[in-house]
């Protein structure tokens, strides 16, 4: 069962249709690749898979840095473990803006206030694929709300958005169906999973798309470029 505050949590986030990156039409792939199964998505065709190069987490500002490592050093090393791709926290500060692709495998972070007056209870990621449709940044927004005393959120609830955003940010999008694993656990795509603070948050679902992020990089489809071959 979701909590009601998690659920408005995550109901309200985002993926980031909008500003993804497409190459239309490819006509020479070999295979298509597998964007979807039980309780897990890509977000494609923008993202059908990630490469081999290392990813970096930054951050728009200090404040979001200091607030945000603590966290970040836990998904990172969870996403490395998964992905088999290096994610390094970095000190880096890269400022970041609702719309604008992130790029060159950065993530960058920023802790702020509602950064979605319209809708106040927001935290939303917005991801860009490259032209090979491999993730390639995104830009991840967590709403500082979440950690006021009034807000009554718990700490593995916070947890898990920043967890679940991160997943959009590397082309994790929602899944059309919520299932149960053997452990219990919805897909931390779908709702707050884990309520307890162990470091790893992701469950069998998120780890099967990211199975599927690595075996996709033969299946993807052929930048443009090469149909000219
Ligand atoms: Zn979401």
């Amino acid at each position: 069962m979701r909590t009601r505050i998690a659920a408005t949590a995550f109901a309200l986030t985002l993926t980031a249709a909008a500003v993804t990156l497409a190459a239309p039409g490819h006509a020479h792939a070999a295979t298509a690749p597998v964007v979807a199964g039980n309780g897990w998505k890509l977000n494609a065709p923008a993202i059908t898979h990630i490469d081999t190069q290392p990813w970096t987490i930054a951050f728009h500002d200090t404040t979001s840095r200091t607030k945000l490592t603590p966290y970040l050093k836990n998904t990172a090393a969870e996403l490395s473990a998964d992905l088999g791709v290096k994610v390094t926290v970095t000190t880096k500060i890269v400022p970041i803006a609702r719309g604008r692709c992130v790029t060159g495998h950065v993530i960058s972070y920023r802790y702020m206030s509602k950064p979605n007056p319209a809708v106040p209870n927001q935290s939303f990621t917005g991801a860009c694929g490259n032209t090979d449709h491999a993730a390639d940044g995104a830009y991840v927004y967590i709403n500082s709300d979440y950690w006021l005393k009034t807000r009554n959120f718990s700490e593995p609830v916070r947890m898990n958005v920043i967890w679940h955003e991160t997943g959009h940010a590397i082309g994790l999008s929602h899944p059309v169906t919520c299932p149960r694993d053997k452990n219990g656990l919805q897909p931390l795509m779908c709702a707050d999973t884990y309520r307890d603070l162990r470091t790893r948050r992701y469950s069998t679902f998120e780890r099967t798309a990211f199975k599927q992020l690595v075996a996709n990089r033969t299946a993807a489809p052929l930048p443009l470029a090469v149909g000219a071959r």
